[in-house]
């Protein structure tokens, strides 16, 4: 059992290492765009995978069911950043591990990597109710330690699963990791996958219902690495974590949860940010398998 104090801070890149290992921040937005959040809830941070369910959406937003057909359902039990595909398919397990990621990052409407960056940038705007801007230092970060994902990238060339170029896709996928937000930006990102893809704060129907419901699902047996299992007993809900400290959680019909706080498990959730969404669905009753 995890305590307060427990976790490390990620180092897989310079400015992840450097973050501030005490920073912890809550927020909850609900039907009608109310945020209720603590101190540090506006603190910056790069999203990480943490966006992944988000670039999931849009690609299903802008190629429709074939998304289906090129990205696996499937949970792996492998580490996010695994060199495995499907061996019957050579598609990639699912949308929240790397591989998946980067694929779907390269679906999202745009001939070109700047316009599908472009694409990209304006949806999780409407998500996050504001304009986001990216970490450059991050996003460069990214893409010169993102050999593995370059390993990916060209696993899935070879196996006819990615159709563009491998440095394209990098490009992409490491700007998407590399988007600045806040335990209160994650709230409403995740309230609007919670209101059927509507943002209730700007009121815009950001992705249609039945996206929503594609991407909570994957979120559910998918979002949180390899504790997933654990995370859905103990707090059953959508929810998708990142290597920065970010979670974000999505109660279906009555809030989003973001939370911010650096130090990881060893399966690289925020301790933290496991921690108050335990609390969150105990003391709210927002597990979504809760009956009676
Ligand atoms: N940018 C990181 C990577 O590609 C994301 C890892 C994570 O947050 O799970 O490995």
């Amino acid at each position: 059992m995890l305590a307060v104090r427990d976790g490390e801070v990620d180092d897989s890149i310079p400015e992840l290492e450097a973050a501030d290992p005490d920073v912890c921040g809550i927020a909850v937005v609900d039907h009608d765009g109310a945020l209720r959040s603590t101190a540090d809830a506006d603190v910056e941070f790069s999203v990480q995978s943490a966006v992944k369910p988000f670039v999931y959406a849009l690609a299903l937003a802008d190629m429709g069911e074939e998304v289906l057909d090129r990205v696996g359902t499937e949970p792996t039990g492998e580490p996010f950043d695994a060199v495995v595909l499907e061996s019957s398919t050579g598609r990639p397990a699912n949308p929240m591990v790397n591989a998946g990621a980067l694929l779907t990052a390269s679906l999202v409407d745009g001939a070109a990597p700047d316009a599908r960056i472009e694409r990209i940038m304006a949806g999780l705007s409407a998500f996050a109710g504001k304009e986001l801007t990216v970490d450059e230092a991050v996003s460069h970060s990214e893409r010169m330690l993102g050999d593995r994902n370059r390993a990916l990238g060209h696993l899935m060339r070879s196996a006819g699963t990615l159709h563009v170029p491998v440095e394209d896709a990098i490009t992409v996928y490491a700007r998407a990791c590399s988007v600045l937000v806040s335990a209160e930006t994650l709230a409403l990102m995740g309230a609007t996958l919670a209101f059927g893809g509507r943002n209730p704060v700007t009121g815009e129907q950001v992705v249609s219902a039945e996206v929503v419901t594609t991407v909570l699902s994957v979120m559910v047996t998918c979002g949180m690495y390899d504790g997933s299992g654990r995370w859905l007993r103990r707090v059953g809900l959508p929810a998708k974590s990142g290597v920065a400290g970010g979670l974000v959680a999505a109660a279906p019909g009555v809030a989003g949860i973001g939370v911010y706080s650096p130090p990881l498990d060893p399966v690289g959730n925020s301790v933290r940010g496991v921690l108050a969404c335990e609390r969150f669905s105990d003391d709210l009753g927002l597990h979504v398998f809760a009956v009676g």
